[in-house]
């Protein structure tokens, strides 16, 4: 059994999450820019179309990740922040580090990613 959080690695995880969340913002503002300029040259306009894919495809990742932050923020809020969503386990310190913004434990998230596997 894992101790739940203290205050300390609370802060500390909270400064992961809005570190990481303004880091993402970032980025997609960097692709919005990215999906701005038009040009007529034909070929130009081509290779831009795919980059334009490319990039929207990454902003739809950004945002779901910005999402999965903002409710682990809202969670830490309401006190149930580090709690496995499927088990009600304590998530360890050391894994919510590495994955701030998670809402299920290893056994849970291992479990959930057998069954999505092909058979
Ligand atoms: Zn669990």
């Amino acid at each position: 059994m894992s101790e739940k959080l203290n205050t300390t690695q609370m802060n500390e995880l909270r400064a992961l999450l809005l570190a990481r969340r303004a880091e993402l913002l970032v980025q997609m503002e960097q692709n919005r820019e990215n999906l701005i300029p038009p040009t007529q040259d034909e070929g130009a306009v081509l290779q831009r179309n795919v980059a334009r894919e490319v990039d929207q495809a990454l902003t739809d990742i950004d945002a779901t990740d910005i999402a999965r932050i903002d409710n682990a923020l809202k969670r830490m809020d309401e006190g149930s922040y580090g709690e496995c969503g499927e088990c009600g386990c304590t998530i360890p310190f050391e894994r919510l580090k590495i994955e701030p913004q998670t809402q299920h434990c290893v056994a849970c998230k291992s479990r959930w990613e057998n069954q999505q596997a092909p058979r």
